[in-house]
C-alpha cells in the first residue's frame, strides 16, 4: 500500500493555477474523528479552517464523535506529539489512501515548522491535505495548491490569508472520490437492510 506524506520544501515556487470551484455539494458530510490535543481551542480553530478549505471543493466535514465515529467510512485522525527523528524525516503527516488505516498528524513537527501565529493555519491545511488524499483515494500530489507535496514560503503566505486553493485536477478527483464514497455507503446501507429483513443472508 502506498503512503502519502506532506512535507516542507526550502525553495520558493509561485502558486500557479487558480482554484476551480465545482458547482454543487458533493453529498453527505465526511465524518472525521480526531484525538483531542492538549490545546483543544487551537484544534477547534484548525478544524473550522479545514472545513472552509474543503468547502472550496464542495466537501462538508462532520467533526464527529461517539456513534458517528463507528461508521465504516468515518476517517480517524491521530495526533502524534512525540515524533522520533527517524519517522519519515521532513514529513508533517501521512496516511494510506484506499485503506482503512487512519491519518497520522505529526503534531509536534507541525508546531515546530512555523511561527506560533501560523500554527493553526498550517494544521488546518495539513488536515485538509490528508483528508483530500483519503477522499481522492490517491497518493498523488499536484503542482500547486493544497495538494502540493512540499509547501514553500509562498504557500505559507497564502495559507495565512486563506488563499491557497486546489488545482483543477484535484477538484475533479475529489468529485470522483466523493461519488465512490456515496456509492459505497449506499451499497453498505443496502446490505444492512437485507440483513435486517433476512438475518440468515450472507452479507
Ligand atoms: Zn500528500
Amino acid at each position: 500500500m502506498k503512503m502519502a506524506a506532506i512535507g516542507i520544501a526550502a525553495g520558493l515556487i509561485a502558486v500557479g493555477k487558480p482554484a476551480v470551484r465545482p458547482p454543487a455539494s458533493l453529498g453527505p458530510p465526511v465524518v472525521v474523528c480526531m484525538d483531542r490535543p492538549a490545546e483543544p481551542t487551537m484544534l477547534y480553530r484548525a478544524q473550522l479552517e479545514a472545513s472552509e478549505i474543503l468547502s472550496l471543493v464542495s466537501v462538508s466535514v462532520d467533526w464527529g464523535s461517539g456513534r458517528a465515529c463507528r461508521e465504516p467510512d468515518a476517517i480517524h485522525i491521530h495526533l502524534n506529539s512525540q515524533t522520533s527523528e527517524s519517522m519519515m524525516p521532513g514529513a508533517l503527516a501521512f496516511c494510506r489512501p484506499g485503506s482503512n488505516t487512519d491519518i497520522q498528524i505529526l503534531y509536534d513537527r507541525v508546531r515546530a515548522t512555523v511561527a506560533p501565529d501560523m500554527e493553526v493555519h498550517l494544521l488546518a491545511y495539513v488536515l485538509a491535505h490528508e483528508l483530500t488524499h483519503m477522499i481522492e483515494g490517491e497518493t498523488r500530489h499536484s503542482e500547486t495548491g493544497v495538494m502540493k507535496a512540499h509547501w514553500t514560503a509562498h504557500d505559507y503566505l497564502a495559507m495565512s490569508s486563506g488563499g491557497l486553493g486546489f488545482a483543477a485536477e484535484d477538484v475533479q478527483l475529489v468529485q470522483r472520490g466523493m461519488a465512490i464514497r456515496l456509492a459505497n455507503r449506499q451499497t453498505q446501507s443496502g446490505k444492512n437492510i437485507r440483513a435486517l429483513v433476512d438475518p440468515s443472508r450472507d452479507n
